[in-house]
């Protein structure tokens, strides 16, 4: 009956690849579930229908106690370098329960995360916690309704049991929905089995799920490559648009899809610095804003080599192809962002000074301690709280270069604000509001400040009555620190 209503349509293809790829096993049942949030929105978007289906029903489905009909649910493994260092994996917490296929014929993974122990949990408890469950239901829908490729989340459910970390908390299952799970991580997984026929197969799985049209290309893994470093550029560039740090880009937390995925300790820059580093574990700053694209390229690097047996026979000539192709990623990187920025300070047209400008800018809000998004919002008359910092005479003086080069090449400030409203955000996830949000949710079982946050983050780009309230910095970030979600 429920079945019915809400429409499910599984077709499970990745339980048919090799099982050295993945384990068949179910999540483990909860005590006491109890839907937090669920987004219809988003179950909408995928054309399930969970409009006349109760919260108890919900919470049951959702924490694996109650499995729709036509999932298989699986845990996949992988491997991949953490902050460096190659380790086995796999999804040590999660299950995916099927893949659902939406009325265009778009194939979704969905995926519960915190939904108990599986072969690859390496003594862990597979379970999470509220907390950072929530985090990323917060952050990921910002993304997304930021225009940045990433999963999505559809619902958290409390379990009804503890799970035991430094003390003990609140456990909690998130729902995923991806466009896979995919990772460079799960081609050195297949790498290192030493089978080509499971690399081969895992390579035109991917192939035919995400970019069919290599199929009848001559060299499909060196167009997979080419196509990943295109999509891994795109992404990153958004990152920095938008100041976002992921925190975490480790081999198995970067998708071939291009999507941004796993959100552990990952936090938006407030005030401008390169080198900013949120997460409690990265020490040397490897995965600061700064060095994203330069960790972006290390990543990818690791999948041309797990795709050497694909390119050529020969290992050495396979090295020599793949060298080539990644050496074009600083150049194309570079373009990327030159042009992302230009959009950012609405900068049409070319002009060999453009590069010297960004930076400029960039240096002062450096030297500043500037809030990288208001300082765009002010640029375009959209920061409407007091702020000294903007009468500083050395930003006068870049304003004014601005405004000439802006209103140059017979254009004008209307045409630029314009392209600038589309790239630079009102809103951004602040740490202090995530915080205080995530506080009421899991100390006082309320969850208003969350889909206030929700609601004013749905429309980043435009502004209401309640958008510049949530452009206050007001308390110092600088000492912010995040923790892996586990
Ligand atoms: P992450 O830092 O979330 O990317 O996770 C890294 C690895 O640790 C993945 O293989 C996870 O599945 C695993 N993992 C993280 N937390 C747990 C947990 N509580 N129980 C089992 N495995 C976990
Ligand atoms: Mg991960």
């Amino acid at each position: 009956m429920l079945e019915k209503q809400i429409g499910w349509k599984f077709d499970n293809t990745y339980s048919k690849l090799p099982n050295y790829m993945l384990s068949k096993i179910n999540p483990t049942p909860v005590k006491n579930p109890e839907t937090v949030i669920f987004n219809h929105e988003l179950s909408k978007d995928i054309d399930l229908d969970f409009s006349k289906i109760k919260n108890q029903d919900i919470a049951s489905i959702f924490s694996g106690n109650n499995l729709p009909e036509g999932s298989e649910t699986i845990s996949q493994a992988y491997a991949g370098h953490q902050f460096g260092y190659f380790t086995i994996l796999g999804d040590g917490r999660a299950h995916m329960i099927g893949e659902h296929i939406t009325k265009s014929k778009k194939r979704l993974d969905i995926q519960f995360k915190g939904s108990g122990q599986t072969p690859y949990s390496r003594n862990a408890d597979g379970r999470a916690a509220l907390g950072p469950m929530l985090r990323e239901y917060l952050i990921s829908e910002s993304m997304y309704n930021l225009g940045i490729p990433t999963t999505r989340s559809l619902a958290v459910i409390k379990t009804g049991e503890d799970v035991i970390r430094e003390t003990n908390l609140k456990g909690a299952i998130l729902t995923r929905v991806a466009s896979s799970h995919i990772r460079v991580g799960t081609f050195q997984y297949a790498l290192i089995s030493k089978d080509e026929k499971i690399l081969k197969a895992l390579f035109d799985y991917t192939i035919n799920r995400h970019y069919p049209d290599l199929k009848e290309s001559l060299f499909p893994a060196l167009e997979l490559l080419k196509t990943v470093l295109d999509k891994q550029i795109e992404l990153v560039c958004n990152w920095m648009r938008v100041g976002f740090v992921h925190g975490v880009m480790n081999t198995d937390n970067m998708t071939i899809s291009g999507e941004t995925i796993d959100y552990g300790p990952c936090a938006f820059m407030d005030s401008y610095d390169p080198r900013t580093v949120f997460s409690s574990i990265d020490k040397h700053g490897r995965y600061s804003y700064f060095n994203q694209p330069i960790i972006t390229k290390w990543n990818l690097e690791r999948f041309a080599e797990s795709l050497l047996p694909l390119i050529d026979d020969d290992n050495k000539v396979g090295i020599k192809i793949v060298t080539d192709v990644l050496k074009e990623f600083p150049e194309k990187y570079k373009k990327n962002w030159i042009e992302m920025m230009k959009k950012k300070l609405g900068l049409i047209s070319e002009d060999p000074k453009d590069e010297e400008l960004i930076v400029e800018l960039l240096s002062w809000m450096h030297k500043n301690k500037a809030d990288y998004t208001n300082t765009f919002c002010y640029l375009m008359n959209q920061y409407k709280l007091k702020n000294e910092i903007y009468n500083e005479s050395q930003f006068i003086l870049w304003k004014k270069k601005w405004e000439n080069r802006i209103n140059s090449n017979n254009s004008c400030l209307k045409k630029s604000l314009k392209i600038m409203r589309t790239v630079n955000p009102l809103v951004i996830p602040r740490n202090h509001l995530v915080e205080e949000a995530l506080n009421h949710a899991t100390e006082k079982n309320s969850l208003n400040k969350i889909n206030e946050l929700l609601k004013v983050l749905k429309d980043p780009y435009n502004s209401n009555s309640e958008t510049y309230k949530y452009q206050s910095t007001q308390f110092s970030e600088k000492n912010y620190v995040t923790y892996c979600g586990t």
